[in-house]
């Protein structure tokens, strides 16, 4: 099966070397001609475990093609996937702009049936406005083509997403009839042999399903910091707590853990546009509301910590801050807590070393000159007044702290993942505060 996936970014590349992995024969296009040459030169233009090797290993099969033509892949394509973003607008909702010009590029384009596909997160109801799309552009060509409009929202955790993608936990399919069904059910059969399970359904629940799943993680870790931030008020551990809760199953113990705030690209704006979505059929998705609170609140919780021990003064102090990228794994800086962080500090007359295992580049590119790029974590430490962990890579969770305690200017950390050993640490003379301790508040 020849597919073709609109849209070279997380998804839209993540999806298309994993398909051509299991052996479909993959076109990938993009408008960023300098994203599309540097692919074909095996560069690519994000950070992903794994990715680097598929990606080469199935250009060199000629499987996996790239180009900003797509005129010219599309002939022979059953399936044509778009995978563009979806911004957050103005007022919150998802901006449907790249989208639609695609839907509306393909009607232009398309010479055969094909299915086309919405692998990027949009609200309820867009299949029909893409179908409008793609109909105006045939209308205009005097045409009459048929063709599927479906759902497939993709689930892919950055850091994770070849993993994912290879073995999901579910494939979430929406579509309208048996011919798109069964189509995309061989396409995806390689994925399901070991049981991963294919969900069908109608179109609008496919799409509200995405929303719904990341505005749900969201809220676990709003109320685990809200939780969190009383267990420090009151004098319980927040550590303890979590287990004691994520060992009943009606919970789980997966996605209970407090911290600075989500970021990245996705769960902002997918909460942002659920609300408005929520809006736009009169109805007030409270919850949300206070998620979203809670979490711009969070961002600020460790410059908070940290104004309160100096007495509000940072001046002229040097801070480390261990990560930048949104979480690990990954070196996207979309949405980061730590681009907060360093913002409050530099406000307040600081002066800020970072140091990330991979989001080095990107994070240049938010930050400018403000901020010292360390060679590595301990370098970022030297005479440093604290370190502040921000994103919990493998690589901080052993540090030498003999080392640190000589080189810094005071033993101080401040840690926004509650990745170390608060009784070790004292133990060690450092002064400790983490998220939800006991007496660090
Ligand atoms: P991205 O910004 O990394 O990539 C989008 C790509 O689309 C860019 O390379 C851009 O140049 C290209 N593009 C824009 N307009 C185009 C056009 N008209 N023709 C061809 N290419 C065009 O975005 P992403 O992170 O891959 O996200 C894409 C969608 O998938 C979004 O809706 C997002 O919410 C959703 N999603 C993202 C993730 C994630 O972890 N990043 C996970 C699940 C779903």
């Amino acid at each position: 099966m020849k597919v073709v996936i609109v849209g070279t970014g997380y998804v839209g590349l993540v999806t298309g070397a994993c398909l051509a992995e299991v052996g479909t024969e993959v076109v990938c296009v993009d408008v960023d001609a300098g994203k599309i040459v540097r692919l074909q030169n095996n560069m690519l233009p994000i950070y992903e475990p794994g990715l680097q090797e598929i990606v080469k290993r199935n250009q060199q099969d000629d499987r996996l093609l790239f180009t900003t033509d797509l005129a010219s892949a599309l002939p022979g394509a059953e399936v044509v996937f778009i995978a563009v973003g979806t911004p957050p607008g103005e007022d919150g909702s998802a901006d449907l702009q790249y989208v639609l010009q695609v839907a509306g590029q393909i009607g232009q384009l398309m010479e055969h049936y094909l299915v086309i596909v919405t692998k990027s997160t949009v609200p309820v109801g867009t299949a029909v406005q893409v179908n409008r799309a793609v109909k105006e552009s045939l209308d205009a060509r005097q045409l009459i083509l048929d063709y599927d409009v479906a759902s497939n929202p993709e689930f892919l955790k950055e850091g994770a997403a070849v993993n994912d993608f290879m073995k999901p936990d579910r494939i979430v399919v929406g579509v309208n009839t048996t011919r798109a069904r069964h189509t995309l059910e061989q396409l995806y059969r390689p994925f399901l042999l070991n049981g991963h399970p294919i969900l069908f359904m109608d179109i609008a629940s496919a799409e509200m399903t995405k929303y719904a799943a990341n505005a749900m993680l969201a809220t676990r870790i709003s109320y685990m910091n809200d939780i969190a931030n009383l267990c420090g008020l009151a004098g319980a551990d927040i550590d303890q707590v979590r287990k004691g809760i994520g060992s009943d199953p009606r919970i789980g113990k997966h996605f209970l853990y407090p911290g600075i705030g989500y970021g990245g690209s996705c769960f902002p704006k997918d909460v942002k546009a659920l609300i408005q979505t929520g809006r736009e059929y009169g109805y007030h998705l409270r919850i949300l509301d206070a998620v979203e609170a809670v979490n711009e609140d969070q961002k600020k919780i460790l410059f908070r910590k940290i104004l309160r021990h100096f007495d509000g003064d940072v001046r002229n102090k040097k801070f480390a801050v261990w990560g930048l990228s949104f979480k690990p794994n990954t070196d996207d800086m979309r949405e980061a807590p730590s681009l907060v962080l360093i913002d409050s500090l530099l406000e307040e007359g600081a002066i800020v070393s970072v140091y990330d295992p991979v989001a080095m580049d990107e994070a240049s590119a938010c930050l400018g000159n403000n901020v010292t790029f360390a060679e590595d974590m301990y370098s970022a430490a030297e005479n440093a007044a604290a370190i502040l962990l921000v994103t919990e890579w493998n690589t901080f969770r052993m540090p030498d702290w003999q080392r640190l305690r000589k080189t810094m200017q005071s033993p101080l950390v401040f840690d926004g993942r509650n990745i170390y050993d608060d009784v070790q640490l004292i133990k060690l003379g450092f002064t400790y505060y983490g998220i939800g301790k006991a007496n660090t508040t």
